[in-house]
């Protein structure tokens, strides 16, 4: 049977690196993936020893390890990364091996079997993230900041051949990764082997000059090495992330020469000036160590207001700790730790005055957020042509239908099946049961959570409806006013017909008579719930837009296509078993009123086997309600100017091709 391996990372992005490195070793080895710890016949962890907290992790893996060992003793642990050596003593009771990053490459895994060499590994990687590629440009420093300890565990700075660089990211790319992340520790000192002429500015250059569409972006910088080049190099990169991670560590001159930072406050200032004036929009976070050894008060309070005048978009806040080999270790850790969390929380409070949500500006998670939004009649081809979309751009797919939250309605609502997904992942599909009210403010929380979600993955999220009102509500952000239900009431609005309906709203808010869908029941008794509990007319929505990028296309049908197609899906929704999906919910506990609320199908299905309609008229009243529900959803979207219309899927394309690509996101 086929060995199977489980890598564990606790460190950076350029921990993450190596570990995608060790996977390709492991499984040119005959290694295969294992999904968790407890299948896994060999365990490796890549760590790194330059915070506490990661130390403290690989500690808590000894008993889970000792469990794992007492029923599979053939189990394999080892350990590598970025180790000092006083904590590779301490861990070697832990482990089975440790080995160097440098040695476990050359260990036996990474020997091609046949021919006895050691394998190219610098460009074999087997991408952990989603969208990201992540391409390490060099490793180690040289710079020996008195607190770190990455000049000791991985060595001076040694810098990857630029051709190998690039090899790795046109595979990353042809592979359609929208994201490449160039990792160093110090990654704008770089500068190639083989030709000492190309420094990190050239080799951006180059990578923006490869045809496609992605987004560079890299992690992380040092401020004493971002030249002016660099600057403008970024400034005229057509496809640079607009996001830059510039590591300040403290605010006080004295403090920064204790860490050997090779900057002063006011060079620090300067360049976040000529990087702000020169590249725009640009995203800045930074990093800050509190408590470092003799920071006192006043020290501190330069730190605040650096942050205070500099208004990063987000910062990494660390409390320092001690590491063993470094220059500050020797230094007394003269800060009490209770001091150090107090600021740590305050620079903490001053960045969220400024910044996007933590998540947002990680490295690693995408910066961008963009919204693609499909809508169109019903039976237009919506949901086949998101999956087809989700596929090209690596999107994730959100039900914007409000009939599709409901459990077990699905032949009448035409949900997706599994196997129409093609894997690719939908959301909001039955959230809710259809004995149960489900209002449009449940949907937008629940969109929006699903919106974050998605980003944080990296992914694109497709919003994909004819419930033009949902749609309205996520992007436009319509907050409806929080009346509550008041079931008498409705019971008595459900025994006027839906002419009377109207014609009592109009009476009562002619303004909102004007823009509400007249046929709509449900949206009527709302809108006269509302007038009638607060006796004012139904208030102004509040707007609360998305605050980022919105692409809505709609898809356009002649209409005596869409009757055509209407007429078709309906025939197969009665040879599918709608009649039978009714007599299901009916049965399930749904009342033949609350069916009938559902409109349309649901409604004369309802009728049908109620023996209200014969079968004929049933199929004739469909086909025309269908007809005018689809008239009313086009009325709806030609209010909507944003609304760019497209004939078929390559129209599609081309517009989210710009839309992804445009610097402000507007379509
Ligand atoms: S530049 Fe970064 S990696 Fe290099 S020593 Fe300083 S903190 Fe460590």
């Amino acid at each position: 049977m086929q060995s199977k391996y489980f890598i564990i990372t606790y460190g950076c992005q350029m921990n993450k690196a190596d570990s995608e490195r060790i996977a390709v070793a492991l499984e040119r080895k005959g290694y295969k993936e294992a999904p968790k710890k407890d299948g896994a016949d060999l365990i490796l962890v890549n760590m790194c020893s330059v915070r506490q907290s990661a130390v403290d992790r690989v500690y808590g893996l000894f008993p889970k390890f000792k469990t794992l060992k007492n029923k599979k003793p053939k189990l394999k642990t080892i350990l590598t990364g970025c180790i000092l050596k006083k904590d590779r003593q301490k861990f070697a009771k832990g482990f089975d091996q440790i080995l160097k990053f440098k040695n476990l490459l050359k260990y036996s895994p990474t020997r091609a079997a046949a021919k006895g060499k050691e394998e190219d590994l610098s460009s074999s990687t087997k991408y952990r993230e989603k969208s990201m590629a992540f391409v390490p440009i060099s490793n180690g420093c040289n710079n020996f900041c008195s607190y770190c300890v990455v000049p000791f565990v991985r060595g001076p700075l040694v810098c990857r051949d630029h051709k190998e660089i690039i090899k790795e990211t046109k595979n990353a790319i042809k592979q359609n990764f929208k994201e490449i992340w160039l990792l160093g520790q110090n990654v704008n000192d770089y500068q190639s082997p083989t030709n000492p002429k190309i420094n990190f500015a050239k080799l951006l250059k180059m990578i923006d000059d490869i045809p496609n569409d992605f987004k560079i972006l890299f992690t992380s910088p040092h401020p004493s090495n971002f030249s002016d080049e660099l600057i403008d190099t970024l400034a005229n990169c057509e496809k640079f992330g607009k996001y830059i991670n510039l590591p300040v560590q403290s605010g006080d001159d004295k403090i920064l020469r204790k860490m050997n930072r090779n900057y002063s406050v006011k060079e620090y200032k300067n360049l976040v000036k000529k990087i702000r004036a020169k590249i725009t929009p640009v995203k800045l976070s930074t990093d800050a160590i509190v408590g470092f050894p003799g920071e006192r008060k006043s020290q501190f309070r330069n730190t605040v207001k650096l942050f205070k005048k500099n208004k990063f978009d987000w910062a990494y806040i660390s409390k320092y700790s001690p590491r063993p080999g470094t220059a500050a270790f020797k230094m007394k850790d003269s800060v009490p730790l209770i001091e150090k969390k107090k600021r740590e929380k305050i620079l903490r409070e001053i960045i969220q005055q400024y910044a996007e949500k933590p998540n947002d500006l990680k490295p690693g998670v995408s910066p961008l957020k963009k919204l693609i939004v499909i809508l169109g009649p019903t039976a237009s081809g919506k949901s086949e042509l998101a999956v087809k979309l989700a596929k090209k751009f690596n999107g994730e797919v959100i039900s914007a239908d409000s009939r599709q939250v409901y459990k077990g309605m699905d032949i009448g609502t035409g949900k997706i099946t599994k196997k129409q997904m093609q894997n690719i992942p939908h959301h909001l599909l039955d959230v809710a049961s259809p004995k149960r009210r489900f209002s449009v403010a449940q949907y937008r929380k629940l969109v929006l959570e699903t919106l974050n979600k998605i980003f944080k993955k990296g992914k694109i999220p497709i919003l994909c409806g004819g419930t033009g009102f949902y749609i309205q509500a996520v992007i436009d952000g319509i907050i409806i006013p929080e009346v509550k239900p008041d079931w008498r009431l409705r019971s008595d609005l459900e025994q006027l017909s839906t002419e009377e309906l109207f014609n009592r709203l109009k009476k009562l808010d002619p303004k909102r008579a004007k823009t509400i869908d007249k046929k709509n029941r449900r949206r009527l008794i709302r809108a006269l719930e509302i007038v009638i509990k607060t006796k004012k007319p139904v208030p102004v929505f509040k707007k609360e837009p998305l605050p980022y990028p919105v692409l809505i296309l709609g898809i356009k049908k002649e209409n005596e296509e869409l009757k055509r197609l209407i007429n078709k899906r309906l025939l197969k929704r009665l040879r599918q078993g709608m009649i039978e999906e009714v007599k299901k919910l009916r049965k399930s506990g749904v009342s033949w009123k609350r069916l009938e609320e559902f409109g349309l199908e649901y409604r004369f299905v309802a009728q049908y086997l109620q023996k209200k309609l014969k079968y004929d008229k049933m199929v004739n009243f469909l086909q025309k309600e269908i007809e005018h529900y689809a008239k009313r959803q086009i009325t709806w979207f030609k209010k909507d100017k944003r609304i760019k219309w497209i004939k078929n899927q390559k129209g599609a394309e081309i517009s989210i091709k710009n839309f992804l690509k445009n610097k402000q996101g507007s379509p």
